[in-house]
């Protein structure tokens, strides 16, 4: 069955579309198997948050966070970005500035954009959706308060988004995911089922590659990051791509390289929520 033959609004057919080009059309589908048209109807019509009819959309009644790294104003207090936070390990930095292309593109920038493309990507799949900051022109909040801010939310699955500043001649994509080292070892196992999914969907969809220079095969464990260590609940932090990578960065910067980015999280959030 194509999902392009499904009848659908213009903003849920290009989801629906994506999703179909990612592999994921069945994930949209119930178990039961509906009719074609009642599966797009669904889509158009997702739950309101918090109400009992949650129709057909996949993501429906379902919370997803989304921790856009850094922020558009970091680099105006050092102060704040040097105070010290209790990552659930060590002391660590508050945040970082976050990195920039050679031509000036910044992280912050970059991890906002795909934030917001994303949150209407699961809203538009009747998901609420919480985010840790509210634009790309603030300070902070801290690392270990953008982790709280998702775990009192009860978020179901969350992604941190980044892209990376490593060698310049290095490329690609890497998740970085919590170890069962802590008080909350129950995530550690799905956020590595959740990383796969990120991994599948990722090289389907966002022109990127997997990371050649950073993890086994672009997966990385990290013990020393607030975001994997106070997560109460499935996560993974996405290195999109290598900024200081001259092929990355210019595919970074594009609107149409950061909407398969966030099609890409998308489909591999619906596949983790609703394909087991
Ligand atoms: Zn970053």
């Amino acid at each position: 069955m194509k999902p392009g033959r499904r009848a659908a609004c213009p903003g849920h057919r290009r989801i629906l579309a994506r999703l179909a080009a990612a592999g994921l059309a069945l994930a949209l589908l119930p178990a039961a198997g509906l009719a074609a048209a009642g599966a797009a109807a669904s889509v158009r019509q997702p739950a309101a948050p918090g109400g009992s009819g949650q129709g057909h959309a996949p993501l429906a009644g379902r919370i997803i966070g989304i921790d856009p790294g850094h922020n558009g104003l970091n680099y105006t207090s050092p102060a704040f970005l040097n105070r010290k936070i209790w990552n659930g390990r060590e002391w660590e930095g508050c945040d970082t500035t976050g990195t920039r292309t050679a031509g000036g593109y910044t992280e912050a920038r970059f991890a906002w954009n795909v934030a917001t493309y994303l949150r209407a990507d699961l809203m538009a799949l009747g998901a609420r959706v919480v985010m840790t900051r509210s634009g790309n022109h603030g300070l902070g909040p801290c690392v270990d308060k953008r982790a709280k801010i998702l775990d009192r939310a009860h978020a179901n699955v969350s992604v941190d988004i980044h892209a990376d500043y490593g060698p310049v001649s290095g490329r690609g994509f890497s998740s970085l995911e919590p170890v069962a080292d802590g008080p909350y070892n129950p995530v550690s196992e799905p956020s590595a089922r959740f990383g796969r999914d990120v991994h599948a969907a990722m090289l389907r969809d966002s022109k990127l590659p997997v990371s050649d220079y950073y993890g086994r095969n672009g997966y990385v464990s990290r013990d020393d990051l607030a975001g994997l260590n106070l997560t109460t609940m499935p996560k993974v932090l996405v290195e999109c791509g290598n900024m200081h990578n001259a092929a990355d960065a210019a595919l970074l910067v594009r609107a149409g390289v950061q909407r398969g980015i966030a099609a890409a999280l998308a489909a591999a959030i619906v596949r983790f929520l609703t394909a087991r």
